[in-house]
C-alpha cells in the first residue's frame, strides 16, 4: 500500500478495514484496497497498490454518467430536482446574468440546467468523456472536454464566477490539486462549490452492506475535511453542511458541501476538528450487519436451484462477487440494462442485455444484486417483463442494517 493522505499528504495511515472487488476484466481498478485513516489529520480514505494512471485510465475508458437512465444526477426525476435545486441555492447568489458557472464533471448535465433556469447566467460543463460532452451539446449547453489538469486552470483561468466539484473529489487520487485548479478558474469574488458524500452519515442511510465502498469513491469525506482541504489549498470554506439526498424507495444518501473562497480565512474562523467516533461505530455496525446479511443470503438461497442469473453489474455485484457468498460455478451469466455494461465480462462472467440473458436461462431463477433503491425497481421490472420468472432480492441485507436507527 502507499498512498498518502490525499488532505495533509501524511505518511503514516492506520489501515480500518479490508475490502475487495470482482471488477469488469478489463479494468484498471485495484481488487484489493483497505479503508484507512491519516494518523495527522484524521481523513478516511482508500489505500492500494494502485497508482493515479490506473483512476485516469479507468475514466478515460468510458464515463457511466451520460447514460441518465441509469444514474442519478441527470435532473429528470423529481429527486434529482429537488437535490440539484438545494445544491444551487448555496451558490446562486453569486450568479449574475453576465457571469460563467463551469461545471467539472458535468456528467448528463443536471446542474449546469437547473443553475440556468435559476440564474439566467452563462453555464460551461466540462468532462473528460467526449460522449458526455456531445450529450450535453445535444441538449443546448456549452460543453467542452477536459479533464482536471493545468491545463484546465490556464484555460480559464480567472474566468467563473462558480466553479462545481459535485460528487467529483471522492474519485480522485489527488483531490487537493482539483480544489486548486478550480479555485485558479475564478474570477475576483468567485466561489467553489464542492459537493461528495458525507462519511458521519454513512451509519444514519442505510443500504446493503459496504455499499459506501465503492471501487470508485477513494475518499470518505466528512465537513471538517472539506474546510481543512481548503486550507491545505490556501483558501477557506465561506460556508458548508450536511444534507440528504433522496433517492428512489424512500432511500436516502448523505452528502457533505462547501462554498470554498480563495485566500485564508478571517481570525477567528478555525477548521472543525474531525470525529473519529462517529465513523468507527458505523464500521463495526457494518461489520454486524454484513455477516448478517450473509447468513440471511445463504437460508434464503437454500432451497433454490443453481444455475442462477445475476441481476446487476454495479458496485454492489463487484463486492458480493469477491465475497465466498455465491458460489461461482452456479452462476450462469450477469444481466444489466446498462449498454456501457453488456458484452464485457466481470469477474470471468459473460455480461449481457437482460432479454438475451433471460432468454438463454429460460429456467434460471434471478438473483437481483443492487443498492437497495435499484433493486426494488429491477424487481418490479422482472414481474412485469417475465412474470411467473422466480427472483430473488439479495438487497434483503438492508433490513440488518436499518437496526442501526434502533
Ligand atoms: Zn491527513
Amino acid at each position: 500500500m502507499g498512498r498518502a493522505c490525499p488532505v495533509c499528504r501524511c505518511v503514516s495511515l492506520a489501515p480500518l478495514q479490508p475490502v475487495r472487488y470482482a471488477l469488469f476484466d478489463d479494468s484498471s481498478l485495484p481488487r484489493k484496497t483497505v479503508v484507512a485513516r491519516c494518523a495527522q489529520c484524521g481523513f478516511v480514505f482508500a489505500d492500494s497498490e494502485a497508482t493515479e494512471d490506473d483512476y485516469l485510465r479507468h475514466y478515460r475508458v468510458g464515463s457511466v454518467y451520460a447514460a441518465p437512465q441509469v444514474r442519478a444526477g441527470a435532473g429528470e426525476r423529481p429527486e434529482d430536482i429537488a437535490r440539484l435545486a438545494a445544491a444551487c441555492a448555496r451558490f446562486t447568489d453569486r450568479l449574475s446574468v453576465d457571469a460563467l458557472f463551469v461545471d467539472i464533471g458535468a456528467g448528463s448535465g443536471g446542474l449546469l440546467q437547473q443553475v440556468r433556469a435559476a440564474t439566467g447566467c452563462r453555464v460551461l460543463g466540462i468532462d473528460p468523456d467526449d460522449a458526455c460532452v456531445q450529450a450535453l451539446r445535444g441538449r443546448g449547453l456549452d460543453a467542452a472536454r477536459g479533464e482536471i489538469a493545468a491545463d484546465l486552470a490556464h484555460r480559464y483561468a480567472g474566468q467563473a464566477r462558480v466553479v462545481a466539484l459535485s460528487h467529483v473529489l471522492e474519485h480522485l487520487w489527488q483531490p487537493r490539486e482539483a480544489l486548486v485548479i478550480a479555485l485558479r478558474m475564478l474570477a475576483p469574488g468567485g466561489a467553489v462549490y464542492v459537493e461528495t458524500p458525507d462519511r458521519d452519515g454513512y451509519a444514519e442511510c442505510a443500504n446493503v452492506p459496504n455499499y459506501y465502498f465503492d471501487p470508485e469513491h477513494i475518499n470518505h469525506f466528512a465537513v471538517a475535511d472539506l474546510s481543512r482541504l481548503a486550507v491545505e489549498c490556501g483558501a477557506h470554506a465561506r460556508a458548508s453542511g450536511r444534507g440528504r439526498i433522496a433517492l428512489a424507495a424512500g432511500i436516502s444518501y448523505p452528502v457533505c458541501w462547501a462554498v470554498i473562497e480563495r485566500g485564508a480565512a478571517q481570525a477567528g474562523m478555525q477548521v472543525p476538528a474531525t470525529d473519529a467516533g462517529t465513523f468507527d461505530t458505523f464500521l463495526s455496525l457494518q461489520r454486524e450487519a454484513a455477516l448478517q446479511w450473509r447468513d440471511a443470503v445463504r437460508h434464503c438461497l437454500a432451497d433454490v436451484a443453481p444455475p442462477f442469473i445475476v441481476w446487476g453489474a454495479g458496485s454492489q455485484t463487484q463486492r458480493v462477487l469477491a465475497q465466498d457468498v455465491l458460489p461461482r460455478g452456479a452462476i450462469a451469466c450477469i444481466v444489466d440494462g446498462d449498454p456501457s455494461k453488456q458484452g464485457r465480462r466481470l469477474d470471468g462472467i459473460d455480461v449481457l442485455a437482460p432479454d438475451s440473458g433471460l432468454a438463454a436461462h429460460a429456467q434460471a431463477p434471478v438473483l437481483v444484486l443492487a443498492a437497495a433503491a435499484a433493486a426494488r425497481a429491477i424487481q418490479a421490472d422482472i414481474a412485469r417483463r417475465w412474470p411467473g420468472r422466480r427472483a430473488i432480492d439479495l438487497s434483503l441485507g438492508t433490513q440488518p442494517a436499518q437496526a442501526i436507527h434502533a
